[in-house]
């Protein structure tokens, strides 16, 4: 056994959990007034221009919220 793929497999544990935990729930963001994606302006209680920008920004943070 490698100790290394323990402290490998541990840490992409930790990583993983890091993740979910900063990931916001998207029912509890603020409107802004702007896409969450693409900072178009929005109608009041309006977050994302339509599901595919939501879909594009919810992409972005499973990535970990930054840009590829
Ligand atoms: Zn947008």
């Amino acid at each position: 056994m490698d100790e290394g793929d323990y402290a490998a497999a541990a840490e992409q544990r930790d990583r993983d959990r890091a993740i979910a935990a900063r990931k916001p729930e998207p029912q509890l963001l603020a409107a802004i007034g702007e896409c969450y994606n693409c900072s178009a302006i929005v109608p009041p209680g309006v977050r994302w221009c339509d599901s595919d920008c939501r879909t594009e920004w919810e992409h972005r943070q499973a990535r970990g919220g930054r840009c590829a």
